[in-house]
């Protein structure tokens, strides 16, 4: 057993003095149980905790670090940047270029604003896309997540009620109210939707590869159904891209799928590991926002010019040729593994795949949507979650995660977790 006793003190003292002892739920490792581990530093592919364990990482951060922790040139940019300014609260030429390289790199954002976070970023598109209609209520699928904001707390209701019922405490129900529950891979049940509220429907937000109940991807003409609804009934398509953004193609899963939204939210990769959101899309819709229009947003620390470099620095190095090859051969090389231990094992489980982006469901079942996802056993996933722990891997704790890998995984982090999930996925067999 792999010794985590400074770890434990650490969460001992954490749990005084912070809810849970973490600044954000799933780092308690509640869905997996024991305790939640304490890092020290990261390189590359792999983590250090505070007891001097190291693993190999496919977290990545929940998926900023496309290319593996610390990577050199992010890391001296931003050792330049901080020797001018850490913030100025004005603009910055920064800013521009790293909005010029979001607009370059995905072809339907004709301007963007920057925020903090990827809640901040579909909060902020909620709000124009009801300041740009004039209308109230706003699709969301079951499963899919978009942050903490109150609209989107909501997931699916019972039997064929489709009325948001809040999922947390705190959320007001009349803000419920004006959130509708669709199913993923269901266009119909958007159909309904739109027929019961022909003029009310500001907004239909989906991620377009569901990343957050596991990896769900959408079956074809899906996403392109959603963008013939929208455009027929005028309701403004977002994209959620907050995960896929840069992670499964240079242009997000829009460029993937061939689907134009008209508004697009990103975070995670475009902060190269600091805190940076952003939202964009279409300049008829953006000039809304202040101070341009109407719609009221702002930012104490938006546009901070040291989050900034870190996200151009990345952009730019995952925009060099071969880069998104060289991921998924990496990708499709783990992959591959992992079937072959399945199949080996005798443990026809369920995988799915985008890019560099991968799960693993404990379940037979194909996964399609939020129920299909419930269907998994989270119990064998946390004792695999355990093993894979213990023999210097570390996995989301959490079934309802993809897995990233990063630039910085090689051949022999890649062999070593195939190794790692044949044994664990033994011991979970055998139990
Ligand atoms: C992570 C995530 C968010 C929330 O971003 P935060 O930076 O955690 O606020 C929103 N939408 C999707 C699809 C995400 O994966």
């Amino acid at each position: 057993m792999l010794d985590h006793s400074r770890s434990k003190d650490l969460y001992a003292k954490a749990v005084n003095v912070m809810p849970g002892g973490v600044n954000s739920p799933v780092r308690a490792f509640r869905s997996v149980g024991g305790n939640p581990i304490f890092f020290q530093s990261a390189k590359g592919a792999w983590l250090t905790d505070v007891d001097g364990n190291r693993y190999i990482d496919y977290v990545g951060s929940w998926g900023p670090m496309i290319l593996g922790h610390s990577h050199p040139t992010v890391i001296q940019s931003l050792w330049k940047e901080s020797r001018m300014a850490t913030s100025f609260g004005a603009p910055a030429e920064v800013e521009i270029e790293l909005a010029e390289k979001v607009i370059e790199m995905v072809p339907s954002i004709e301007m963007v604003r920057m925020v903090n976070s990827g809640t901040e970023a579909t909060m902020s598109a909620i709000r124009l896309a009801r300041g740009y209609t004039g209308r109230q209520k706003v699709i969301k699928f079951a499963g899919c997540y978009h942050g903490h904001g109150d609209s989107f707390l909501i997931q699916a209701g019972s039997g064929a009620t489709t009325l948001g019922v809040p999922n947390s405490p705190g959320v007001p129900p009349s803000i419920a109210a004006d959130t509708l529950l669709a199913d993923f891979n269901d266009s119909e049940s958007v159909a309904r939707l739109v027929r019961e509220h022909p003029q009310d429907i500001a907004a239909l937000i989906v991620e377009p590869v569901a990343g957050n109940m596991g990896l769900v991807l959408p079956e074809d003409g899906f996403l392109q159904a959603l963008r013939r609804m929208t455009e027929e009934s005028g309701i403004v398509l977002i994209f959620d891209e907050v995960m896929t953004g840069f992670r499964v193609a240079p242009g997000g899963a829009q460029s993937v799928y061939d689907v134009a939204p008209d508004l697009t939210t990103l975070g995670k990769i475009i902060g190269g590991g600091l805190p940076v959101g952003a939202y964009g899309g279409k300049r008829e819709i953006m000039e809304h926002v202040a101070p341009a229009g109407p719609v009221y947003q702002a930012g104490t620390l938006s546009g901070n010019p040291l989050a900034m470099r870190a996200g151009l620095e990345t952009l730019r190095l995952i925009s060099e040729p071969g880069f998104y090859e060289n991921l998924e051969a990496k990708s499709a090389k783990l992959d591959a593994g992992i079937k072959a231990n399945l199949e080996k094992l005798d443990m026809p489980l369920y995988t799915s795949r985008i890019g560099s982006m991968l799960c693993l469901f404990f379940t037979r079942e194909p996964v399609l949507d939020y129920e299909g996802a419930k269907r998994c056993d989270t119990e064998q996933y946390a004792a695999y979650f355990q093993e894979m722990l213990q023999r210097g891997v570390y996995l989301a704790p959490a079934q309802f995660e993809a897995a990233f890998l990063s630039a910085a995984h090689g051949d022999e982090e890649i062999e070593q977790t195939i190794a790692a999930n044949y044994e664990a996925l033994k011991a979970v067999r055998d139990r």
